[in-house]
């Protein structure tokens, strides 16, 4: 396991600290002013930095999580996938519309104004202009909700045979259709495989049809007997609470094809192994 602390200290980050900081860890460090975040680092590592920092004075742990490393998560058959730690939203990558049959690629029928949620896909999105440095990219997850990836990424995948996966066309304002980037879709919805025992639900939630529920960040718990009837892209039918749409369910061998193009777990895409109870 690795680690991140997020952290934000009552005094200035002095140029000394960090050269001590940086002699304790070996991974990543960054700061500004008094924010300090600490990422890839080992539990030890974690705990010296601490000890460290309370010499010098206060601070607030705003963030401290452990995370898999690769070869931890190759013990796991599937995993939940967030998508984008950072989702690029330097474009408006898809002409998004929350008001009542504002965008032409969704059914309306069971939006809720209230929560935003229960849009359905319908056609392929009409997407404003796509920068090169944009449709250079091997994925982007627009809202934490939509997979966008390159041509040459989709034809790796394809190459693999990866089950329960489509692509849609991305158009433009002219009906054409984008010839470097496509929309990855999971082709179906999985109804009861989440295990709503160890969901909590959120108090704001709504009562519209929608249905809404808080996954923990860590764990993603499926019943066993769905395990069988899993694809390799997979949608599950509950919401986060912070997502407009699906939660996926990847496999590992869709994981795989994400580590070989250098989309790393963890720092590109949030990967959680799912357990099977
Ligand atoms: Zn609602």
């Amino acid at each position: 396991m690795k680690r991140e602390i997020f952290l934000t200290a009552r005094f200035e980050i002095s140029k000394e600290m960090v050269k001590n900081i940086k002699k304790m860890i070996s991974g990543k460090f960054s700061y500004a002013k008094s924010f300090v975040i600490l990422n890839g680092i080992t539990n030890e590592e974690g705990d010296n930095v601490l000890s460290y920092l309370r010499t010098i004075g206060d601070f607030e742990i705003t963030n401290d999580f452990k995370y898999y490393e690769d070869e931890e998560l190759m013990e796991f058959d599937f995993f939940y996938c967030t998508g984008q730690i950072k989702p690029d939203t330097g474009i408006r990558f898809i002409d998004f519309e929350f008001e009542m049959n504002g965008n032409a690629s969704f059914d309306y029928t069971n939006y809720c104004p209230k929560c935003k949620e229960g849009l359905k896909q319908i056609s392929p999105f009409v997407v404003k202009g796509l920068s090169k440095k944009y449709a250079a990219k091997k994925f982007v997850n627009p809202f934490w909700a939509y997979w966008i990836v390159s041509s040459e990424f989709m034809e790796k995948i394809q190459q693999h045979n990866i089950s329960g996966v489509e692509f849609w066309e991305l158009l433009n304002y002219k009906g054409e259709a984008s010839k470097t980037n496509f929309q990855m879709k999971p082709t179906r919805i999985l109804q009861n495989v989440l295990d709503l025992k160890y969901i909590k639900f959120s108090d704001e939630d709504c009562n519209c049809i929608n249905h809404r529920v808080c996954i923990p960040d860590t764990t993603v718990r499926l019943h066993k007997e769905a395990e069988a009837s899993l694809l390799d892209f997979n949608e599950l039918y509950e919401h986060n609470s912070s997502k407009l749409t699906g939660m996926y369910i990847i496999s590992k061998k869709l994981l795989k094809i994400f580590i070989e193009e250098g989309i790393r777990p963890h720092w590109d895409i949030d990967i959680d192994p799912v357990e099977f109870v």
